[in-house]
């Protein structure tokens, strides 16, 4: 059937309304971080090693429970023996850090994650200074910090690691790109643009107080929102073609979850954006696994091998 010409200029506007960003898909780029995470579960777990992660938990944060329930649930299928330790709200400081104390200890213990916020009262920033650093699954600990920024070996803190294991895994490379980070957070926005610049990118931190934030996007190649913000970035900001990482969680009116950056209107000009929910998030608890396995590796004197159809672990 030739189409009259209604239905051609139909067909056009439709092509102009459809979105041009590719979706990167951080729940099945996850699953296949899992997958790989499973099988170097099971290569250790085969040369006699179980790896182990810790996860406490303070108080009855309903957010923080589901989080905390996400990860042991993710860990457990990965292979990874996990367990939960649940402390009253109530707390003291002094306990806290006994309980990370007693799992620096403990040789079944790989991976410690203090999950955060912590109650009023407590000391967030002396609890992470508590975990041994090779055991920092969160990569918080200021020696992890210090080794983010010096280039060598360490823990990466999962989100900003996240992110760049999405644009690994889809080929994208920053070299030469200007990436602009919206945020400046430790968990976040730090640490990501550090591992941009590592990456050999130029990089923009944008923050509070930053005075065109619009201006500043607009140059980006590579975009990260880390702000908490809902759909703070418009879509006109965003420069075709550029690529979207929308790190943000919030939850709109209608109880539904959106992200830093209006999607529909962003994803009509980026060449590749997240999707929130279902993009970094996924990949957080992902990576948080990758570096528990890591983690086992490195305390048991493992060395992780590549090899063609996978893994294998030997002695060093
Ligand atoms: P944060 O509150 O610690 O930091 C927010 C940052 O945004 C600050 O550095 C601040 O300077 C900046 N900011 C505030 N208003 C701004 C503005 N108008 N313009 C530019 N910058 C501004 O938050 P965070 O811990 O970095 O988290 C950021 C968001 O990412 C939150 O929505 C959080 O829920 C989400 N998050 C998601 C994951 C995930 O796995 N997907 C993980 C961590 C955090």
């Amino acid at each position: 059937m030739v189409p009259h010409e209604g239905h051609l200029m139909t067909e056009e506007r439709n092509q102009e309304s459809e979105m041009t960003g590719q979706i990167l898909d951080g729940k099945a780029t996850a699953m296949v971080v899992r997958e790989g995470v499973a099988a170097r579960v099971a290569a250790l777990v085969a040369d006699g090693v179980q790896p182990g992660l810790a996860v406490v938990l303070v108080g009855e944060d309903p957010a923080s429970q589901v989080y905390v329930r996400n990860k042991d649930k993710a860990a457990s299928a990965a292979g990874i023996a996990v367990q939960t330790r649940k402390l009253a709200a109530e707390t003291t400081q002094a306990e806290l850090e006994a309980v990370v104390l007693e799992l620096n200890e403990d040789a079944a213990v790989h991976g410690i994650l203090v999950q955060l916020p912590l109650p009023k009262g407590l000391d967030e920033q002396r609890v992470v200074e508590v975990i041994s650093p090779e055991k920092d699954v969160d990569g918080l600990h200021p020696a992890n910090v210090a080794a983010l920024v010096q280039g060598v070996e360490g823990l990466l803190p999962c989100t900003p690691a996240g992110c760049i294991e999405l644009l690994d895994r889809h080929d994208i490379a920053l070299e030469g790109k200007h990436v602009v980070v919206i945020g400046r957070s430790q968990l976040v926005g730090k640490p990501v643009a550090q591992l941009a610049l590592g990456r050999n990118a130029t990089v923009t931190i944008c923050h509070s107080r930053t005075k065109d934030l619009a201006a500043e996007v607009a140059r980006a190649d590579v975009i990260v929102a880390a702000v908490g913000w809902a759909e703070l970035v418009q879509g006109d900001w965003v420069k075709p073609g550029a690529v979207v990482l929308d790190v943000g969680i919030n939850r709109g009116e209608d109880g539904k979850l959106v992200g830093d950056v209006d999607f529909e209107a962003a994803s009509q000009r980026a060449s590749w954006i997240t999707p929130v929910p279902g993009g970094v998030g996924p990949m957080t608890i992902a990576m948080l696994l990758s570096n528990t396995v890591m983690a086992c590796a490195r305390q048991t004197g493992r060395v992780e091998t590549l090899i063609e159809d996978g893994l294998e672990t030997s002695r060093s």
